[in-house]
């Protein structure tokens, strides 16, 4: 499948640094920015584990006139692999601590033991949705793969919503947007007017709002809530984790939103048109590729992403959840056994 090609390192806005870490994904790259800070740099995400990243990564900080020593910290809007996977390869090769929201935390495993775990916890979550036998020995044959993406690397700080990250003499401050993650932050620097935005919002691409173990419990409503909260910040250059830096904030936001509501009208329709797992509407619905020629976490991401849009549905009455292994999505009227899904 093709990737989009990675950018050389480029200035962005007033001594503010990009620098594309390739990885493997049709998304191609992901963004790290160096930002000057007192004592030397900030570093916002840290890019994928390998070795081409971490030459990619020095030579983006010598683009940008420093070097190892020079990076006094690392914050991460969140611990997915493509944003924390260097992390601690930084830390261990420079003076800078590592910095996560607290929410971020419990994804982080404490061993090994952590890792098995989270393999079996996605097996559960399979048979909730109704998958069929071929989905659990896809799973299976993903699972050292699952295992090795799930860091064990600890960080030094919590940052929480409005706090301004240390060294930036409050310039720099922390913004909490949960959805694509329970603990995943954005980032505004009010001097330069720019918003770090790591997968919360992206140009085109639509950000994985999944409902799955280690999720929080309505992901969507959380997503949807986290989108209003930036529009806040009005006037300002978007920084996002992959893709291209881009202006128009409140366009792409409201874009996010109508993407939303039309997701959730066409997963109550398939519902109301007899589709009543989460697997059967994932294959009813539409995705940007067809969900037949999906594999592994891609496959599982669609799965996610439709279960996070059903129980919102479930939650604002418009279909009904029955508990179950399988869970059953019915249609909003009728009585047979169904329960309102438990939410303030
Ligand atoms: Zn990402």
């Amino acid at each position: 499948m093709d990737s989009a090609a990675v950018p050389e390192p480029a200035e962005v806005s007033g001594g503010v640094w990009s620098v594309a870490l390739p990885f493997p994904n049709p998304l191609g790259f992901a963004f790290s920015y160096v930002v000057p800070a007192a004592g030397g740099v900030l570093v916002v995400d840290a890019g994928w584990d390998s070795d081409e990243c971490w030459d990619a990564f020095q030579a983006g900080l010598a683009a940008a006139g420093a070097g190892l020593d020079d990076v006094v910290g690392v914050v991460v809007t969140h611990v997915h692999p493509d944003h924390y996977g260097l992390a601690e390869r930084i830390r261990a090769s420079s003076p800078a601590w590592i910095a996560v929201h607290p929410a971020e935390r419990p994804r982080i495993a404490e061993g090994e033991h952590d890792r098995v775990r989270a393999v079996e916890d996605m097996a559960g979550w399979l048979g909730q949705a109704g998958a069929p036998p071929s989905e659990f020995a896809e799973l299976e044959a993903d699972a050292a793969d699952i295992r090795s993406r799930i860091s064990m690397v600890v960080p030094d700080h919590d940052l929480v919503d409005g706090q301004a990250v240390p060294g930036t003499e409050d310039a720099l401050v922390a913004v909490h947007t949960p959805g694509h993650t329970p603990g995943h932050l954005c980032f505004h620097d009010r001097q330069r007017r720019l918003l770090f935005t790591g997968d919360h919002i992206l140009p085109r691409v639509t950000p994985n709002v999944s409902k799955r173990p280690q999720s929080d419990v309505d992901p969507l409503r959380d997503f949807l809530g986290s989108v209003r909260k930036v529009r806040d910040f009005g006037d300002v250059s978007v920084l996002p984790g992959h893709e291209w830096v881009f202006a128009d904030l409140d366009a792409r936001l409201d874009d996010l939103l109508v993407h939303h509501d039309e997701r959730l009208a066409e997963i109550e329709a398939a519902v109301c048109a007899g589709a009543g797992t989460v697997w059967e509407v994932t294959r009813a619905v539409t995705w940007a590729r067809p969900f037949d020629g999906l594999r592994g976490r891609a496959r599982r991401s669609a799965i996610g992403e439709t279960l996070s849009h059903l129980y919102r549905l479930a939650v604002a009455g418009r279909i009904r959840w029955v508990p179950g292994r399988p869970d059953r999505w019915l249609p909003a009227s009728g009585t047979a056994g169904e329960q309102r899904a438990d939410i303030a």
